[in-house]
């Protein structure tokens, strides 16, 4: 049998940081994982390569708009297996660079699938993690602390219909296709749909969009989802909304979809359905059942404010917990827990966790939303500045978004912001900051700003905030 202080089970972005932390702290540390390679969802199926598509699909795109920033490009043809055969090189590299952080800081990995037997817990209070090896070897082993990072799974609608992983697909199917589809119905309009939905109707796709809610993006900010509808509409995805989906039929070549909305009851064919309905906590085949009650009635693992699950020394964190689904609040976690484990006073500030879409323009909020808001009473001021009065915007030929701010009407302490612009991702760094340290629009509105950069447009936003914008 194996020993270590702390055994990890997964290494996605929650699992792989929780073990760097813990190995910082002096902690022996073993982490088990059941893929081939290490990173977890976001690194092998999910945030990476799907930004990688996203920026080759984007930079496709550019070449065909050449006539408006000054040349002429005849003859663009598109290599997909190239384009994928990218993708996966930027994958290996970051799933290698797990490797080596793990090896240059001691950290053991089992392969295998982790999972807890019926007596699990030790007469001196450790706990056994076993793991079924890939060659269906069983192995042990003992620790003290057990952090649980399985991490998500798609959720699947098998009333409607059943993944083939040919024509019913899921994310992971939609970023390696081996041919640009020529029609694919997407059914869901959140994050994962319309980042996907995005990179294939960029390389040719006739992309229709089918969503329950009347608006997309769930539950970010009204003026982004309004905002990125009226956007990618332009682009040609097709969306409708407020919809029900009555039935799916499949064929060998392609699916017949019904659904009932606005327009009555409609039909569309297609050759791919993407199902993007979301995603649910990984729990398969863990052994759960033998901790007691460790899941709430969303199948999540319960943790309290310590990461720790109601079963003696085993914790979790990431995706498969409460919270927002997004690889860095697993890793918050995951630096926290393990700081929490080694007895430091780890912390994650849910309220300035970001959050971002991928498209073009990006879209990214962080903190209350104007629906929170006004649900919870809260006095506040709004701003909004578009990007049209802002230079580096124009430049880039991507001044259609705009920097909505809110903050306290009393005390002007900021209270969230939504960017719908270029590189908003990158932009929404500076209000997380301010925020952590409980700063006021003015602070944002006295500090200078390079000029020309979009980020002046977050100063322009917090100046408007006390009514006195200089360039709208
Ligand atoms: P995961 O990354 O899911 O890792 C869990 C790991 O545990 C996996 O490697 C799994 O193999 C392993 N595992 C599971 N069960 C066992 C077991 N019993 N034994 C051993 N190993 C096990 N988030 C963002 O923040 N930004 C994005 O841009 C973004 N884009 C995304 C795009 C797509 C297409 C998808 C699908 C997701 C995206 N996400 C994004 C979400 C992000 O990937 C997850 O929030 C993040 O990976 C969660 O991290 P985690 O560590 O909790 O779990």
């Amino acid at each position: 049998m194996q020993t270590a202080d702390l055994v990890v089970i997964g290494s996605g972005p929650g699992g792989y940081v929780a073990c760097l932390r813990a190995a910082q702290l002096g902690m022996s540390v073993i982490c088990v994982e059941k893929r081939k390679t290490l990173g977890g969802t976001c690194l092998n199926i999910g945030c990476i390569p799907s930004k990688a598509l996203l920026h080759s699909s984007h930079l496709f795109h550019l070449t065909s708009m050449g006539h408006e920033y000054g040349w002429e490009c005849a003859g663009i043809k598109l290599s997909l297996k190239k384009m994928m055969a990218r993708k996966e090189r930027i994958v290996q590299k970051n799933t290698a660079g797990i490797d080596y952080l793990f090896t240059a800081n001691k950290i053991k990995t089992v392969f295998g699938h982790g999972f807890f037997d019926t007596n699990s817990l030790t007469s001196d209070n450790h706990r056994i993690t076993s793991v079924t090896a890939h060659n269906g070897k069983v192995t042990q082993i003992k620790s003290r602390h057990v952090i649980i990072a399985t991490g998500s799974i798609s959720r699947e609608l098998p009333t409607l219909a059943t993944l083939d992983h040919k024509v019913i697909c899921d994310s992971e199917d939609a970023l390696s296709f081996e041919e640009v589809p020529k029609k694919m119905v997407v059914v869901g309009g959140g994050v994962i749909g319309l980042e996907l939905g995005s990179v294939w109707s960029r390389l040719g796709t006739e992309v229709v969009v089918i969503e329950s809610q009347p608006h997309l993006l769930g539950t970010m900010d009204t003026a982004l989802s309004k905002f990125i509808l009226k956007t990618l509409t332009k682009a040609d995805l097709k969306f409708h909304l407020s919809t029900a989906i009555t039935g799916i039929e499949t064929s060998t070549n392609g699916a017949t979809i019904s659904f009932s909305g606005a327009g009555g009851n409609e039909k569309i064919t297609c050759d791919k359905v993407l199902m993007s309905v979301g995603r649910v906590p990984n729990t398969h085949k863990l052994g759960l059942e033998n901790l007691g009650k460790i899941l709430d009635d969303h199948g999540r693992v319960i943790i309290d404010d310590s990461f720790a699950t109601p079963a003696q020394g085993i914790h979790a964190i990431g995706d498969v917990t409460r919270g927002p689904m997004l690889a860095h609040k697993a890793e918050q976690e995951g630096v926290a827990a393990a700081e929490l484990l080694a007895g430091e006073p780890g912390y994650v500030n849910y309220h300035t966790i970001p959050n971002v879409v991928y498209t073009w323009p990006e879209l990214a909020s962080v903190g209350f939303t104007e629906q929170e808001l006004k649900q919870q009473k809260i006095p506040h001021v709004s701003s909004l500045f578009y990007l049209r009065g802002n230079a580096r915007s124009k430049v880039w030929g991507e001044d259609s978004g705009f920097v909505k701010m809110y903050a306290h009407k009393d005390t002007d302490e900021i209270l969230g912001a939504h960017i719908a612009g270029p590189h908003a991702s990158e932009l929404i760094a500076e209000i997380g900051v301010a925020m952590n340290f409980k700063a006021t629009a003015e602070d944002i509105a006295r500090t200078c700003h390079a000029h020309p950069s979009v980020s002046e447009a977050i100063k322009e936003s917090a100046l408007d905030c006390m009514g006195r914008s200089l360039h709208s």
